[in-house]
């Protein structure tokens, strides 16, 4: 298994905001390789010539690392587990708050201007 230093760590950490991207669990970044937390996971499994390379490496809980094994691909077991797709990224969770707190203000404008119009055609 490969060493990863805390920075590398980190940056998987933030690719799935700490949650599995087998099952979706979430996990704290001080419970890497701790009993119930979480590991670096392969997506595509060193056995069939994945990379150490940032893109193939995701935050997976111990046993769902496990059981995947060398055998079955991230999306066949994401699939078992009910998800979708890859949980997103700190960064995605961040900016799709943003784009909330936006649309949250344009519908507040909007609203405004369509009651000051819309007053204003009543007199
Ligand atoms: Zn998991």
């Amino acid at each position: 298994m490969a060493d990863f230093s805390d920075e590398q760590l980190q940056k998987i950490w933030e690719r799935t905001n700490g949650k599995c991207h087998l099952c979706g669990a979430w996990h704290t970044f001080d419970t890497y390789a701790q009993d119930d937390g979480w590991e670096v996971d392969h997506s595509k499994p060193q056995a069939k010539g994945g990379s150490d390379h940032m893109n193939n490496l995701y935050v997976a809980c111990i046993p769902c690392n496990r059981s995947k094994g060398d055998q079955l691909s991230a999306r066949e077991v994401r699939k078992s587990n009910g998800l979708q797709t890859i949980p997103p990224s700190t960064k995605e969770v961040r900016r799709t708050r943003k784009i909330w707190v936006c649309v949250g203000a344009v519908c507040c404008f909007a609203l405004g201007i369509f009651g000051l119009a819309s007053s204003r055609e009543v007199s």
